[in-house]
Order: C-alpha cells, then sequence, then structure tokens
C-alpha cells in the first residue's frame, strides 16, 4: 500500500465562504459530527488489477503528476469559489486530453477498431444531469454531457444523434486519429488475438476517469468520461454514462464517479445506492461506499471502485480491485489536506 500523504503549507488567500446547508431536513451527513468541510474534491483515473510490480518507477511519476496536476487545477478553482459543476466539468477535461487515461485521448479501441466514448455528468444543486454514450468524433464527450444537461430538454443521448446534437451545440470536434495511442492499440492488438480463445484480461480494459466536488456554497457535482473497455462490442453502454450507476449528485447526500466492471455497476446501481443507504439508511458516506462496493457489486463478482464526496465534505475512496488511481483534497479550516495513490490493497 502506497498512499502518499502531502499535507502542504494552507493556502494563503482568505475566503468568505458560506456555510448554508441546501436542506436543513436531511442533514447533510448522517453519522458526522464535524463542521463542513470549506470544500472538498476526489478524482479517479480508473481501477484495476494493477499493483506496485506492474508500473515502473517512470509510470508511478506520470500518473501520480497526472493526478496532482488535476487535483491542483480543481482545487484553484475551488479556492476562487468556481462552482463544484464547472470543477468537475474542468477537471475531466484536463484529464480526457491526458493519454495516460481511458478518456478523450488515450480511449481504449472497440473490437471494430473505433472508439466509442461514453460521459455523464451530474448537478447536486438541481439534481440534473447529462450524458453521452458511443459519442465519436468529438474531443471532450463530458462537455457534450454537459451539454445535454444544460441545453437540452433530455438527459441521456446516444450515438449518431449524440454526435448530431454534439454538433448543432457547436462541440469541439476531434479526428478519429486524436484518440489513437499506441498503448490502447497495442491492448486492442493484444484483445484481438485472443479472440474466440481466452477472455481479455481484467488489467487490459479499463482506465475510465471521474472527478466529484463540493464547493464552496456546499454544491456538489460529480463527472465520468470514459472509452469503456478495451476490445467492446460496438454499442455496448457500459456503467459511466449511466446517471445511478457510474455517476451521481444530490445535494442532500454526496456525490459520486464510478471506474469498474461496469455491467456489475449497473447490475447494482452503485452510486444512486450509496447516495439511498446515506438519505434513506442514515449511512456516513464511508460506510454506505463500502456496504455497495463490497456487499453488492463485488458479491455479485464485479469489481472497481468509487471516488466519493459527501454535502459535509468528507472524501470515500473505496475499492476492491487491486488499485485505483486517485487523488482527494479538502480544505478544513485554512489546511489543505491531499493525497494521491494507485495502489491497494484497500482495507475495510
Ligand atoms: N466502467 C467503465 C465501463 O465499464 C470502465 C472503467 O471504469 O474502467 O465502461
Amino acid at each position: 500500500m502506497t498512499f502518499s500523504f502531502k499535507l502542504r503549507a494552507p493556502i494563503a488567500a482568505t475566503l468568505v465562504l458560506g456555510f448554508g446547508c441546501t436542506s436543513p431536513e436531511h442533514p447533510s451527513s448522517p453519522s458526522s459530527t464535524q463542521p463542513r468541510a470549506e470544500w472538498a474534491l476526489a478524482i479517479h483515473g480508473g481501477a484495476g488489477h494493477f499493483g506496485e510490480e506492474d508500473l515502473n518507477p517512470e509510470q508511478q511519476k506520470a500518473y501520480d503528476s497526472s493526478l496532482s496536476r488535476a487535483l491542483e487545477l480543481g482545487e484553484a478553482m475551488l479556492e476562487r469559489g468556481s462552482p463544484a459543476l464547472d470543477v468537475v466539468e474542468i477537471v475531466v477535461r484536463m484529464l480526457e486530453d491526458d493519454s495516460l487515461f481511458n478518456a478523450g485521448r488515450g480511449a481504449v479501441f472497440t473490437s471494430e477498431g473505433t472508439h466509442e466514448l461514453d460521459a455523464s455528468i451530474a448537478d447536486g444543486a438541481t439534481r440534473n444531469c447529462g450524458a453521452v454514450t458511443g459519442l465519436q468524433g468529438y474531443r471532450h464527450p463530458i462537455s457534450v454531457a454537459r451539454l445535454v444537461m444544460d441545453s437540452s430538454e433530455h438527459v441521456f443521448f446516444s450515438g449518431h444523434g449524440a454526435g448530431e446534437f454534439a454538433r448543432t451545440q457547436g462541440a469541439e470536434p476531434a479526428d478519429a486519429s486524436w484518440f489513437d495511442t499506441s498503448k490502447a492499440y497495442e491492448r486492442y492488438l493484444r484483445a484481438a488475438a485472443r479472440e474466440g480463445d481466452d477472455p481479455v484480461p481484467l488489467e487490459e480494459k479499463r482506465g475510465t476517469v471521474g472527478c466529484v466536488a463540493l464547493d464552496a456554497s456546499g454544491n456538489l457535482a460529480a463527472a465520468t468520461s470514459t472509452g469503456g473497455m478495451t476490445y467492446k462490442r460496438h454499442g455496448r453502454i457500459g456503467d459511466s454514462p449511466v446517471v445511478g450507476a457510474g455517476t451521481w449528485a444530490d445535494n442532500r447526500t454526496c456525490a459520486v464517479s464510478a471506474t469498474g466492471w461496469g455491467e456489475y455497476f449497473i447490475r447494482t446501481g452503485v452510486t444512486q445506492d450509496i447516495h439511498s443507504r446515506m438519505l434513506h439508511g442514515n449511512q456516513s458516506l464511508q460506510s454506505a461506499c463500502e456496504s455497495t462496493i463490497f456487499d453488492e457489486m463485488g458479491a455479485l463478482g464485479g469489481d472497481g471502485g468509487v471516488v466519493a464526496v459527501s454535502a459535509d465534505g468528507q472524501v470515500a475512496l473505496v475499492f476492491n480491485s487491486a488499485g485505483m488511481f486517485r487523488a482527494s483534497a479538502v480544505k478544513q479550516g485554512q489546511e489543505v489536506n491531499r493525497q494521491v495513490a494507485m495502489f491497494g490493497p484497500y482495507q475495510r
């Protein structure tokens, strides 16, 4: 286990922060006695079957610096008072442009040698959401999902219709070659060589990105973006664009972004299950995430994890896979508590 706790000097800027909770009839975190954090942020870059021995020091450094950069961007925005919804979108855009991850540039190939991108975004203040699946040819699927939420009367577009919507909204196009990377292509070739033989090994499949945030006004948001699973069949939809399975935000409880074996996350409605445990079962964020990941999704045979933040700014980074690329920052008083980590095992 290689948790690296980095406690840097407190941020000098002083903000005037509101502590109003949006829904007095639902306590922000059922079992919490702590005052609400000023803001909080958590990021993932995918979960999978990797241990320390699978990544050489250079690769570890590359992941550490990509996650740290994304964390710094989100922190700076939250410190300036930006809304959580903007923060999660902008952080995920940065990760979509980073070819280390399976989202945007660097997305995995389908069995047909294409990239079909999935993304969703959720706003805890309004409980509105937007999602796209099977999107092709747009650089930032997360921003197309945001446009679906903000500029349409619908919440979910697929395939050709998603592309048409993106075009009419002026979303930034990108050539198919923008998404191609040698790492994803090598995985595709390895998977193709196995067709009809062994299944694609789990460690070859994943690397979704996601971000959750609580902002200074007490609003929560979540965003998730992925290329899906290596060698997925044309038209296959995972959990990442499915609000309630891969993404969730509700100011009464939490914001959650998931990563892992999508079929199992859909079958157990992971992100909504975490919310419901908090809302109806009075569970804390940590306990709700652990129950869902281990006793529901994991018990069926799935694997992966979630990053989550509660309405009072607690953060949970929970996974039952060997590793999960993850990072978080919480500002409590003048102190910012940060962590960036990759490996497990997760100790329940
Ligand atoms: N959950 C994603 C999917 O099933 C993959 C991942 O998170 O790695 O499409």
